[in-house]
């Protein structure tokens, strides 16, 4: 049999992995639109993150086996159809992420240095899509808003000292705008409170030990209590956040060049500026015993330079495979978008879980995929990746095949600087250079 997995990220590779266990005869083609695999591990997880991006090597196990082929360089939508995957596979799983940022829906949001976390994130992890998105960030205000992990990594990215970040894989472009920035106040908006916030305490405390800030809580923002709207298996984890929050509030500020300023209970209604980001319009709000945020009718502004919003990631739709347009996903019935194809991942639930949480609903959908094809008695043979092989080569497409793939990585460590374990290239066509390069 033989199953094509779209989008090399988490979901699309432990898919690939639990399949290519269950089944070691089946062929499985993985595809992405990048001639790089891992996703958002690459492209999203903060570069100052490192083992976490260890996760890679389990990945690099599964394109060595024989019957696991990585197809880079591969867009679906463009450069192979839906139609022609459906026609040359058994089943076909997609898992293409969500890498668009869910609008703030406000005035002026698209307003020059107002950027979209997705944009930020792959611009500091050289994402080639986002290389141009900052070229200064200039004045000395920055507002983060949203409440998640994301957000904090974009504040602790932006906080750091070039020596802090120096042993990180941060795309040189970046570092060197950081490195010549002039923010001295980071604002971290939540448009709830330090109950509701969704960022997990481990790396909230990491603001803490960050040599250049000072950190600013206003205690009264501070609940007594955590609140019945909170379920049970949560408030262990929020009751840690708001003693981290606590000992910030508690801190004495040691005049630090840059200070990071928790500010809760604050809707953006507004980004300030014609010509560039000058302020934001802010409502206050409190929160409702439902845990929803209320206006409560007082307006104020702040006087910054640039916008970060970090407030949720929606599905690229793609040419011809359906769309749940509320949701913001592939629509699909518990990952089946139509009798044979599978969502998987962000493109299936929303952007939502760590890595490992992929890995788990890798095996339940596995689980279905094996049982469905195999409930299929009459089937028609299928031509596989041999089909899709000759559509691409007929439209000049060049595959980054994994050993491709394996060139660029390894060019990429050996141009670090000492110190950093690779500077990634930041163009396709620099990388598909490398991976085509005669030795
Ligand atoms: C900024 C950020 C930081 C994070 N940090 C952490 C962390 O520290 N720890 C943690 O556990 N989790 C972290 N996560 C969450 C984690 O990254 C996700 O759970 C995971 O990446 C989702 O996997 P995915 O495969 O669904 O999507 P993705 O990782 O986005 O992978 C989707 C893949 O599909 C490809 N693709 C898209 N469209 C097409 C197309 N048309 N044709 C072919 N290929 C296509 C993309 O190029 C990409 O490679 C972070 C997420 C973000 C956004």
């Amino acid at each position: 049999m033989n199953v094509a997995i779209v989008g090399s990220g988490p979901a699309g590779l432990y898919v690939a992995e639990e399949l290519s266990k269950r089944r070691p005869d089946m062929r499985i083609d993985v595809f992405d639109a990048l001639p790089t695999p891992y996703g958002l591990v690459r492209a999203g997880v903060a570069p100052d993150h490192l083992s976490t991006k260890n996760v890679t090597k389990a990945f690099d196990r599964t394109f060595e086996r024989s019957t696991v082929r990585f197809l880079g360089n591969v867009t679906l939508g463009s450069d192979v159809s839906y139609s022609e995957l459906k026609a040359a596979y058994d089943a076909v799983v997609l898992s293409v992420g969500a890498s668009v940022d869910r609008g703030l829906g406000i005035p002026g949001e698209d307003v020059a240095q107002a950027y979209g976390a997705a944009a930020f994130v792959g611009w500091y992890n050289g994402h080639p899509e986002f290389r141009n998105t900052v070229t200064s960030l200039d004045g000395n205000a920055l507002a983060v808003i949203g409440n998640g992990n994301v957000a904090l990594d974009v504040v602790r990215i932006v906080a750091k000292t070039p020596a802090e970040l120096a042993g990180s894989d941060i795309a040189r472009h970046a570092a060197d705008v950081l490195s010549r920035g002039t923010i001295t106040d980071v604002y971290f908006i939540g448009r709830r409170g330090p109950v509701e916030a969704s960022f997990t305490s481990t790396e909230l405390a990491e603001l803490g030990e960050l040599e250049r800030c000072d950190i600013l809580v206003d205690p009264s923002q501070l609940p007594t209590e955590i609140g019945p709207h909170v379920p049970e298996k949560e408030v262990k984890a929020k009751e840690r956040n708001v003693e981290i929050l606590r000992d910030y509030a508690r801190r004495e500020r040691r005049g630090k060049p840059v200070r990071i300023h928790f500010m809760f209970y604050a809707a953006p209604q507004a980004v300030l500026g014609k010509d560039r980001v000058r302020g934001l319009s802010l409502a206050r709000t409190r929160v409702a015993e439902n845990g929803r945020a209320e206006l409560t009718g007082e307006r104020f502004e702040l006087p910054v330079d640039a916008v970060v919003s970090a407030i949720g990631y929606r599905t690229k739709p793609l040419p011809d495979v359906p769309f749940d347009e509320s949701r913001g996903v592939i629509a699909n019935d518990e990952g089946l978008v139509e009798p044979g194809v599978y969502a998987a991942g962000w493109c299936k639930h929303g952007p939502r879980g760590v890595i490992g949480t992929n890995r788990t609903d890798a095996k339940q959908l596995v689980e279905r995929i094996l049982s469905e094809l195999d409930a299929v008695s009459d089937r028609s043979p299928k031509r596989g990746g041999n089909a899709i092989d000759t559509v691409l080569r007929e439209r000049e497409v060049r595959i980054v095949d994994f050993r491709a793939w394996q060139r660029i990585a390894q060019a990429e460590e050996a141009r670090a600087e000492s110190g950093k374990p690779r500077e990634k290239f930041i163009s396709v066509d620099e990388m598909l250079d490398t991976a085509f390069a005669t030795p």
